[in-house]
């Protein structure tokens, strides 16, 4: 078929792969997909039905109800983020399409650190651009220096992950002011997916987007709300920029679902708190059962643990755990090395329980 050549330069995700293998096992235990374990809270669906009974089922304008963007604003602003403009997203994923399509030109280049959330390298791709890798092997955590050293008049675009996936890796606010005195006078855009803010351990959290002017600062309510299924997210950055990628959204996603920006309202009004102090302890439960017999980095955030098996790499290893029916994300599909897996522990404490029982046997072969 003559499809257009930039489709066979972006593979389907593998990681879907695996999701859509667990349907054929008997008893999996499933530790590779990253959506919380839980459902919409009940205000937020009771929202949802109202006011999809009201009529409330047409477009809204393409930047977002007006109330949930204002709403958003001064949410981010009692958090430390100044915003001078902000519209509504079809998730961060459309918030990342969109932004790419106001910044990147087809040839310029795209910083992304290494491992990465895979529509960093996919999507640029598709436009045309070129990648530059940045390793952060073995901790995970981008230094200054070695941005400094990359950085070339053809860089457009770095992508910052705060806290990241798949590496659960949060950059201290001193490590990001460092990072903003690299970029300052390159002309470089941050693109900062902070998709996994409400899931900070320790506390340690701040928006790059306050220390850089040059950034669009990326959320929503996927991981935090339970909501990956209706689509909503913001984008939040200088005026002129938001602008453009309001204008694109127009021709594109038009806007993002209506009943679920009504109940995204109401989603703003719920506490987090709960939410991170339960998944803390699924990150402690998971580390000290593994930490003696996997390599590890204790994650900082997000719902992810990245770590090696003792003698396997990670393509190896997700085959191996296949066979005891838990599913789990080779590192390969993060990174252009093939030494890690992912695990997501955002699943139950019985299905962790049995997960890490599994892996603990499968370290000793
Ligand atoms: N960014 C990161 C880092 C993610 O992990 C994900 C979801 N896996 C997304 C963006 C996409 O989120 P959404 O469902 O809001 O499009």
């Amino acid at each position: 078929m003559n499809l257009a050549a930039r489709c066979q330069q972006i593979d389907s995700s593998g990681i879907r792969k695996i999701f859509d293998l667990a349907t054929t096992l008997k008893d999996p235990v499933n530790l590779s997909i990253g959506l919380p374990d839980f459902d919409v809270p009940n205000p937020v669906k009771e929202e949802a039905i109202l006011h999809i009974q009201m009529g409330h089922n047409r477009y809204t304008p393409s930047a977002g109800l007006p109330e949930l963007r204002e709403k958003m604003k001064n949410h981010l602003k009692s958090r430390g983020l100044f915003v001078e403009d902000l519209l509504i997203t079809s998730g961060v994923s459309g918030g990342l399409f969109l932004s790419l399509l106001a910044l990147l030109n087809a040839g310029e280049t795209a910083l992304v650190s290494d491992p990465y959330f895979v529509i960093y390298k996919e999507l640029p791709t598709l436009l045309g651009a070129k990648i530059q890798y940045l390793d952060t092997y073995p901790d995970f955590r981008l230094t200054p220096e070695q941005l400094r050293k990359v950085i070339t008049p053809e860089c457009k675009i770095l992508f910052l992950n705060n806290p990241a996936n798949p590496t659960g890796r949060i950059l201290s606010r001193e490590t990001l002011k460092q990072i903003a005195e690299v970029l300052k006078g390159s002309g470089i855009w941050v693109i900062s997916d902070e998709i996994y803010d409400a899931f900070d351990f320790e506390g340690q959290h701040s928006f790059f987007g306050s220390l850089y002017e040059k950034t669009v600062t990326l959320g929503g309510f996927s991981k935090t709300s339970g909501m990956t299924g209706w689509r909503v997210g913001y984008a939040a950055g200088p005026k002129e920029l938001i602008e453009a990628m309001i204008k694109i959204q127009q021709y594109t996603f038009v806007c993002a679902p209506s009943f679920a920006q009504y109940a995204s309202l109401k989603a703003l009004d719920l506490s987090l708190l709960e939410l991170r102090d339960t998944y803390r302890k699924k990150r402690d439960f998971v580390m000290d059962a593994l930490k003696d017999h996997y390599e590890m980095q204790k994650p900082d955030g997000a719902f992810y643990i990245f770590m090696k098996h003792p003698k396997w790499d990670g393509n190896r290893l997700a085959q191996e755990a296949i066979k005891k029916e838990v599913l789990l994300v080779p590192g390969s599909i993060f990174s252009t090395r093939n030494t890690h897996f992912r695990l997501s522990f955002a699943n139950t404490d019985t299905m962790l329980q049995k997960g890490v029982d599994r892996l603990r046997s499968l370290s000793h072969e």
